[in-house]
């Protein structure tokens, strides 16, 4: 197939023939749990590999095919999985990647969930991890150990937004030919490619900016096509945690706007993120699409742009924190990121209340820190809703002070 060489085209095209399958213009959705042979030769064939074709959607489906082929293209990889979740796509890559006594190196904030899984592996299997700010390369040489089995990394970090120097990892990482695995979650393919920067697997939540409508849970791996066809045959097989393939159908449909949703979730960020500095309620704001971020060149050097979350502290409590969600009136209170709609969530007590306290301090989570993931509405009405809820922030605190001072 000829390959598309504008990201523009390839999310709309690549993987997809529609003369192959009865000129149907959208992807077909093979909705079936099995596939029958003609013959019993044939089924022996199939499964002894040497004839291609599908034979049970645990081990692959036309439609996830489909989808598996545009993320890898996409993402500049040999070849790609989909999966059940984020958390399936996680899970099939680590396990296939260690073995018990291993240790894996990992940037200093985690999606809350790999945190309790690599907490899982330490339990079960004694694979021990630690975190580092990979600010240098002495930094990370001093953190690999001898059973160093991966480096997991994600950046920009959630919900801190700093980021990590993905080719500088790799430089190090390939020194000692450990595999370099970065969760893409939060920028997609169209903002930033790890694998382009010499990592070698990527992870993504594909229920986030790939799906874009809040409308599935799914993952994708991508990376080398040895490493994949070893995960196809083992973890993802044998655990199972496949797509289903309504869900890969709904994914193809959402891919095909990628570069026009992640431009208008950049250009609302980069406004919100503006009013956000200016307002007396707000003490910092994170978003490293923001020129005085202090990660803004390495985001220029590694990614197209800022991306569509903001992390941000209000000068207050966690009552204030939660006071301003609950004030809001048409933005609404979720976790999860990357929707049309605009989310807003506490990570203190919500995506990350599973993470200890004394890490969550160390990581930067504080009881004040708010995460916005900005939408596709006319960036005035965001404003215009989050303005009137840090007002009210400002105008309780001026009225505390009043009444201190009539007493
Ligand atoms: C949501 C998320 C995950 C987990 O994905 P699911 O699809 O919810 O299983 C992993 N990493 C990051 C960065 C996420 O935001």
């Amino acid at each position: 197939m000829k390959k598309h060489h504008h990201f523009e085209t390839a999310v709309i095209h690549e993987g997809y023939e529609a003369k192959d399958i009865l000129g149907s213009l959208t992807t077909p959705l093979f909705q079936t749990s099995t596939f029958t042979f003609e013959t019993a030769e044939q089924g022996e064939k199939r499964f002894a590999g040497e004839e291609d074709g599908y034979i049970y959607s645990r081990l692959g489906n036309p439609t996830v095919s489909a989808l598996e082929k545009r993320m890898a293209a996409l993402e500049n990889g040999e070849r790609a999985l989909a999966f059940a979740s984020g958390m399936a796509a996680v899970s099939a890559i680590l396990i296939a990647l260690t073995k018990a006594d291993d240790h894996i190196l990992c940037s200093s904030g985690l999606y809350g969930c790999t945190f309790g899984l690599l907490t899982m592996m330490e339990e079960k299997y004694r694979i021990t991890h630690d975190f580092s700010d990979m600010r240098t390369k002495e930094e990370v040489r001093a953190c690999i150990k001898e059973n160093t089995a991966c480096i997991y990394v994600e950046t920009p970090i959630n919900p801190t937004m700093k980021l990590v120097d993905l080719q500088m990892v790799a430089e190090v990482a390939k020194e000692y030919g450990i595999p370099v695995v970065v969760d893409n979650t939060f920028s997609s393919p169209y903002l930033q490619r790890p694998l382009e920067l010499g990592c070698d697997v990527v992870v993504h939540s594909a229920t986030k900016y790939i799906g874009g409508h809040g409308d599935v849970i799914a993952g994708i791996a991508v990376g080398s096509k040895d490493f994949l066809d070893q995960v196809a045959a083992t973890t993802r097989k044998d655990i199972g945690g496949v797509i289903a393939p309504m869900d890969a159908w709904l994914l193809l449909r959402g891919l095909k706007t990628l570069p026009i949703r992640l431009d208008r979730h950049c250009d609302n960020a980069e406004k919100i993120t503006q009013r956000l500095k200016n307002h007396a309620a707000v003490k910092h704001v994170y978003y490293p699409g923001d020129a005085e971020h202090p990660d803004y060149p390495l985001m220029a050097k590694q990614m197209k742009r800022g991306g569509g979350v903001i992390s941000f502290e209000i000068d207050g409590t966690k009552e204030d924190a939660q006071a301003l969600l609950n004030q809001l009136q048409f933005l609404k209170i979720a976790v999860s990121l990357g929707d049309a709609e605009t989310l807003i969530e506490h990570p203190a007590t919500m995506t990350h209340a599973v993470v200890p306290e004394h890490s969550r301090q160390k990581m930067g989570i504080t009881d004040q820190l708010i995460r916005l993931s900005v939408g596709l509405e006319a960036w005035e009405d965001i404003w215009e809703d989050l303005e009137q809820a840090l007002d009210r922030l400002v105008k309780k605190r001026s009225d505390k002070i009043v009444s201190v001072g009539e007493k």
